[in-house]
């Protein structure tokens, strides 16, 4: 097999097994630069990718070879660019000039080389958030205005920008379609996507690894267009509060866009330093409305149709007043029912939605979050007690994930409470391998087949 090709099959599990945010990070700008002589060495953009595969991954990336075949007595990771200087473009040029030379030593990017590997991700973006595909309304309008006037002139208005609302309305879609918005506009800005969690984690091993504080300081500081999601995590954590104070301060001062979300306003993240409390205010600061009946249903259909799918009407209808408060919801609710139809050869309508949904939240409270469980564990011919330790093997990653799924689609559990069942301490990790499990089920995936299955089973 060709490199690049190993390299993506090598990427492709990989992904499977760490969460979304550490992937994007830490994984989708690299390639295999060389395996040859028992050796493989694999290019990394910055001596901070280079450290954190190093040390966290290390095993991981051996073990993921290794199933493809390959089992070097070495992995190397080498800084590596991937673009010569004589190759670069007159506009990277004059990028450099610009904004100086710090940036190019703490972060620089390869981009042509390895393009297709990395195509839908630019540093933690997902290509699959746009303004085109985000479906304005009452309820989210404002939030959306303000976000397109920051794509369009990113650092002159609205900053920071500050969104909060709840769970599953389009706060993360919104904030990445800024930063694939700019980078479709000017291929060269540095746009900066991270999660809390990841600003947190990045923090914390910088801190353990002492030396490496400053890049991490300078990775951030650096960016054009820096969006921290979910930033209520920041909560409690002092230390990172006084970090996230120092980049926020370069940022604004360097005229730079800062972009952040929340599920609840300044003043009632608990815990807040003031100095951080007043400065999320300095800028714009915008409520985010569940969508409304006419959004949600509109929303509805952009997503069948998105899937080629014509929904009468009264299917939509049903729908959107049966899932009121989260999109997220309502799009698992949409994908039941395509997967439900599917499996049965029939067209979607009024009798199927009805019998699929009426008194669904009713239906499962004979059915125990440990019950769901244990399903799970057999549907996969694994253990309970695989699912809920610390195993972190892709056949137990992904059906661990699925149970998480489940007992968020069928019992409505809050994520900390999942966490709980699950025996994990961070509800974080739930989120995330929910939303990863929802997104696969939005293609034809082999995971959409065993959800599928799983859920026939456990209502037979
Ligand atoms: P939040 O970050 O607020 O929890 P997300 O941005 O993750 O929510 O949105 C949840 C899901 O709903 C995503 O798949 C997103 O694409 C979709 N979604 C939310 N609002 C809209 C909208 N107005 N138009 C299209 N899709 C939307
Ligand atoms: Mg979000």
């Amino acid at each position: 097999m060709q490199n690049s090709g190993l390299w993506q099959a090598v990427l492709g599990e990989i992904e499977l097994s760490v969460s979304r945010g550490n992937f994007v990070t830490w994984f989708k700008n690299t390639e295999l630069i060389r395996n040859k002589d028992d050796v493989v060495i694999v290019g990394v953009p910055n001596i901070f990718v280079k450290n954190q595969l190093e040390r966290k991954f290390n095993d991981l990336v051996v073990e993921v070879l290794e199933k493809n075949g390959l089992k070097p007595a070495k992995v190397e990771y080498k800084i590596h660019t991937g673009i010569s200087p004589s190759s670069r473009t007159l506009d990277e040029r004059e990028d450099k000039t610009t904004s100086g030379l710090q940036f190019e030593a703490v972060a620089a990017r390869p981009r042509s080389s390895i393009s297709n590997v990395t195509h839908s991700y630019r540093q933690g973006l997902n290509a699959r958030y746009s303004f085109d595909n985000f479906v304005v309304g009452a309820g989210n309008e404002l939030a959306y205005a303000a976000c397109q006037a920051i794509a369009n002139a990113p650092g002159n208005k609205y900053n920071p920008l500050f969104i909060y609302g709840g769970v599953g309305i389009g706060k993360t879609h919104l904030i990445q379609a800024v930063g694939n918005a700019v980078l479709a506009a000017k291929p060269d800005a540095r746009i900066i996507y991270a999660s809390t969690e990841q600003f947190v984690q990045e923090f914390v091993d910088a801190l353990r690894f002492k030396k490496n504080t400053s890049d991490f300081a300078g990775f951030y500081r650096a960016a054009d267009v820096l969006i921290v999601d979910d930033i209520q995590f920041l909560a409690g954590k002092e230390k990172i509060q006084e970090e996230f104070f120092h980049t926020f301060n370069a940022l604004y001062q360097a005229n730079k866009q800062i972009i952040m979300s929340s599920d609840k306003p300044p003043k009632d993240i608990p815990t807040l330093e003031e100095r951080l409390r007043s400065r999320f205010a300095w800028g714009m600061t915008i409520d985010m409305q569940t969508p409304d009946f006419e959004t949600r249903c509109a929303i509805l259909q952009t997503k069948a149709g998105s899937q080629e799918l014509d929904l009468p009407r009264d299917v939509v209808e049903f729908l959107a007043t049966r899932v009121q408060s989260n999109i997220r919801e309502l799009e698992g609710a949409l994908n039941q029912l395509i997967a439900f139809c599917e499996m049965r050869g029939v067209e979607p309508d009024i009798t199927i939605v009805t019998t699929m949904f009426e008194g669904t939240r009713g239906r499962p409270k004979h059915i125990s979050a440990r019950a769901i469980i244990e399903r799970t564990a057999k549907h996969f011919h694994i253990t309970v007690e695989d699912i809920l330790g610390p195993k972190r093997d892709k056949d137990i990653v992904v059906p661990r994930q699925v149970a998480m799924y489940m007992l968020r689609s069928e019992l409505h559990l809050s994520f900390p409470k999942i966490a709980h069942e699950l025996g994990r301490k961070d509800h974080t990790t739930a989120i995330h391998s929910i939303e990863k499990i929802q997104r696969e089920l939005s293609y034809d995936s082999p995971i959409r087949q065993n959800v599928n299955e799983l859920k026939e089973r456990l209502y037979a």
